[in-house]
């Protein structure tokens, strides 16, 4: 996936693996009754899943909360540190990345 690096705001390409085991059964009310005492996702073959659907719902769910380069490829100015910085400041406030897990965390 290409995302945007929350440190640097460059582009960053995340890989994305799911390994996952779905079991198909009959239909929604098995799929229900069943879902709760086994490990791998039941889900009813009516109505039919859509199998694009299905990636789709769990890439998303692998997606990284906070996509960042493991190392950014330019220095990372500090808004602090930097007087460059200042003149950007009028910009609207960046989301933190921190406060998106304090708030997880909750
Ligand atoms: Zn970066």
């Amino acid at each position: 996936m290409a995302l945007t690096c929350q440190r640097c705001l460059g582009p960053v390409d995340v890989s994305l693996t799911v390994d996952r085991w779905f079991r198909f059964v009959a239909d929604e009310a098995t799929a229900s009754a069943e879902d709760d005492d086994c490990e791998e996702d039941v889900l009813a073959l009516e109505p039919r899943p859509s199998l694009y659907e299905l990636l789709e719902d769990e890439l998303l769910m692998e997606l990284p909360l906070v996509p960042m380069h493991e190392t950014c490829p330019e220095p990372v100015i500090m808004r602090v540190a930097d007087s460059a910085v200042a003149a950007a400041d009028d910009e609207p406030e960046r989301k933190n990345p921190f406060a998106e897990l304090a708030r997880l965390k909750k």
